[in-house]
């Protein structure tokens, strides 16, 4: 066995080694209190320190401003596609989505559950692609517009969001589990940011949300309290018991991330490591991406085969080398390489230059 796999999980997924050689230093003892920080009260000052460092580290990484709040909740990525809805659908009960892959289809479905969903561009499969934002058909009624910037399935990312193409005065709502981090966000242009924390924050159990302060205090009077936006807000997050353990690895992911520099340092080497697999996948061998280039995820790397039977030898002989979770979602099949902020550029390497030893080898 390796003693640390190239771990390409989509989440939960590779977390940085000094983060989790901390949390065991710290795992029965943490720093004088006597007991490990999953045996300590949300409410005793040791985890309210946690908390609050935790949130004042995220706040400075993403340059969150004043006006919006940071909730800390449950229910991942899934149970905000019935929470959002919940807190801001409001009376009028519409709302638009884009629909980009498979996460976002997921939000929609679920969201119409809770009043009418209008979706502003045609849904085409597989997904490769976004509709051109000048042909979506937002309405500026509607109560907010939500997308998902990263795909996780897909690996189709949006970098950019063309805010322009979207009515002003509708808030902007972005599913952003799989992509939060690893580059700079304008979190003023968007009403609320939700995401699981299983990718580029910490353990799977808590969810982050941003939420701007205007857009508390729509909820649905049948919105599960603990669900409540504003109800959570007032109680700093401690409404109920949060997850107490996974916000404290996320606080040690965020000093990480600070010690690495910033957002912008990680953006940068981010695109690297996606450079150095998409110029790969490019060279016209045996493998190839079908994502339109202009939105290629530089997190979730989704690749095929020309040829469906070496899925399995090539599957087989990357884990013989350590590098596990190549294999892409069922739904869709194919390979993917997530290469969140905690995998390396060691590990692209040796991914790319066995994919090349592959194509040597079976060409
Ligand atoms: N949205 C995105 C973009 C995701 O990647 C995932 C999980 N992979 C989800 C939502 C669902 O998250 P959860 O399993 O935490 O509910």
């Amino acid at each position: 066995m390796f003693e640390r796999a190239f771990n390409f999980s989509a989440g939960p997924a590779a977390l940085p080694l000094e983060v989790l050689q901390q949390a065991a230093e710290e795992m029965t003892n943490f720093r004088g209190s006597g007991m490990s920080v999953m045996e300590m009260s949300h409410r005793g000052p040791e985890f309210m320190q946690i908390a609050e460092q935790a949130q004042a580290d995220l706040r400075e990484l993403m340059q969150i401003p004043k006006e919006y709040a940071v909730l800390f909740l449950q229910g991942g990525g899934l149970g905000e596609n019935a929470i959002v809805p919940l807190n801001l659908m409001g009376p009028r009960a519409q709302a638009d989505y884009l629909v980009t892959g498979s996460w976002s289809e997921k939000s929609a479905q679920e969201a119409s559950r809770y009043g009418n969903v209008a979706l502003v561009a045609p849904v085409s499969k597989p997904f490769t692609t976004v509709a051109a934002p000048d042909t979506w058909t937002c309405s500026p009624q509607a109560s907010y517009f939500h997308l998902c910037t990263n795909e996780t399935i897909d690996g189709i990312e949006i970098g950019d969001v063309p805010f322009e193409a979207i009515p002003p005065g509708v808030p902007v709502v972005a599913d952003v589990s799989s992509h939060i981090l690893s580059r700079p966000m304008p979190i003023e242009r968007y009403g609320v940011l939700y995401g699981g924390a299983q990718k580029n924050i910490g353990p799977a159990g808590l969810t982050l949300v941003i939420i701007r302060h205007d857009l508390l205090g729509r909820a649905s009077p049948v919105c599960p309290s603990v669900f409540n936006y504003q109800v959570v807000d007032q109680a700093d997050s401690m409404f109920n018991t949060p997850p107490t353990f996974a916000i404290y690895i996320a606080g040690l992911v965020f000093q990480w991330l600070k010690r690495q520099g910033g957002l912008k340092v990680i953006e940068a080497r981010n695109l690297a490591k996606a450079q150095r697999l998409y110029e790969h996948l490019d060279r016209g061998g045996l493998f190839f991406s079908r994502v339109d280039p202009r939105y290629r995820s530089r997190m979730n790397v989704t690749f095929f085969m020309r040829d469906e039977a070496l899925y399995d030898p090539f599957l087989a002989q990357a884990k013989a080398q350590g590098m596990v979770q190549l294999k892409g979602h069922r739904s869709v099949g194919g390979l993917r390489a997530s290469i969140y902020n905690a995998v390396p550029m060691q590990a692209v390497e040796t991914l790319v230059q066995f994919m090349a030893e592959f194509e040597r080898t079976h060409g």
